[in-house]
């Protein structure tokens, strides 16, 4: 058996403190999971059931980063969360036990086309287009659990350009870590490698070239991704 063209490489992300890597499977994101950001966006927040949209696993770029700005797109939008890797597999997989399933956490930037998410949402079609460009994932060094434990509660910040944007706490999640994973699992199998986008809180907001977006959680370092001019 031969490739018929040469495989992409695996997209990877950079661990905190190591020059290993983490190879990456999907990436999960989950909408609406800050009350205050699912108000902003016109929607009741109360515990309506989440929902997962995905993004490319070569969607991933690095902290420090410089992207183009993307095609087709007049709003650009940040969106700062909280990264959550999958070390081990499973299905079904019970809240209770959920927290073992997590290999380690990170800082990371949700980037969206804002204006072609919201006329897919008018027209009731995917979100894909909006949120599954290339480089539309921004991920800083994973910490793994062994160094930073389980963060459920500390700050959670976006600035552009040195001005505060977003300004949360993770204990504001309507979803918990072991609540998606949970559900998640239910839904399909999850295996190493997976990646689940937490979701925003409020203030997002939009990017334009030569801005430098930096997202902030307490513990888990920064990510800072700047945009330049249309590729
Ligand atoms: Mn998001």
């Amino acid at each position: 058996m031969a490739f018929v063209f040469p495989p992409q490489a695996q997209p990877s992300l950079a661990v905190a403190g190591s020059d290993d890597r983490i190879p990456v499977r999907r990436i999960f994101c989950i909408g609406r999971n800050y009350a205050a950001h699912a108000r902003e966006m016109g929607r009741d927040p109360d515990r309506e059931p989440p929902f997962f949209f995905f993004k490319p696993a070569d969607a991933v770029v690095e902290d420090g980063a410089t992207i183009a700005y993307p095609p087709q797109t007049q709003n650009l939008h940040f969106e700062g969360e909280m990264i959550v890797v999958i070390g081990k597999g499973g299905v079904n997989i019970a809240e209770a036990n959920a927290l073992e399933h997590v290999w380690g956490y990170g800082v990371g930037n949700d980037l969206t086309r804002r204006d072609l998410q919201n006329a897919a949402k008018d027209l009731g079609r995917p979100w894909d287009m909006g949120k599954g460009f290339d480089a539309s994932a921004p991920i800083a060094p994973i910490h793994p659990v062994a160094q930073v434990g389980h963060p459920s509660r500390g700050g959670i910040r976006t600035l552009v350009n040195g001005v505060v944007k977003q300004d949360a706490d993770l204990s504001d999640m309507i979803w918990s870590v072991p609540e998606m994973i949970a559900i998640l699992s239910a839904s399909m199998a999850l295996k190493a490698g997976d990646v689940i986008m937490s979701g925003t809180p409020a203030g997002v907001g939009p990017l334009s070239p030569g801005d430098i977006c930096e997202v902030q959680i307490d513990g888990l370092g920064s990510c800072t991704t700047t945009i330049s001019a249309a590729g």
